[in-house]
């Protein structure tokens, strides 16, 4: 059996690209193809690859002089070429602090001794409380 037209899907040019979309509906008069749709949305892949770690600190381009790890010297943000390979390169600080672990018996006297204090402090109020209700 031969297709006529009388199918009720046509192929329309992706209004954006041009490419051909396939089965679209017979009113259809704009199409966009899977391409362009996905172009639109944004790939996640995509998203990820926008952030690119220079390896220098934060505001490292209002630093005065700036040497990166390959010897390119900056000031103020500004390459300086002359002067590349001609300084060791800046030292960038790690901004983390090495965390100190606690083991679990050390969390566990913490939290105990900050209890002991509440309780202390709770007992404390009390007495105050009851001595000024008795004039001592
Ligand atoms: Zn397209």
């Amino acid at each position: 059996m031969k297709e006529t037209n009388t199918n009720t899907y046509v192929t329309i040019p992706c209004q954006k690209c041009g490419r051909l979309v396939e089965n679209c509906g017979e009113h259809a008069v704009k199409a966009t193809c899977s391409y362009c749709v996905l172009a639109i949305v944004g790939m996640p892949e995509e998203k990820k690859n926008t952030y690119v770690p220079t390896g220098r600190p934060a505001g490292w381009h209002w630093m005065k002089e700036f040497v990166d790890k390959d010897g390119t010297v900056y000031h103020n943000g500004k390459e300086v070429p002359k002067l590349k390979g001609t300084l060791p390169p800046t030292k960038v600080k790690p901004k983390k602090k090495p965390a100190k672990r606690r083991t679990k018996e050390q969390i566990l006297l913490d939290r105990n001794k900050k209890k002991k204090e509440a309780l202390k402090k709770a007992r404390q109020k009390q007495k105050d409380f009851l001595n000024h209700q008795f004039g001592d």
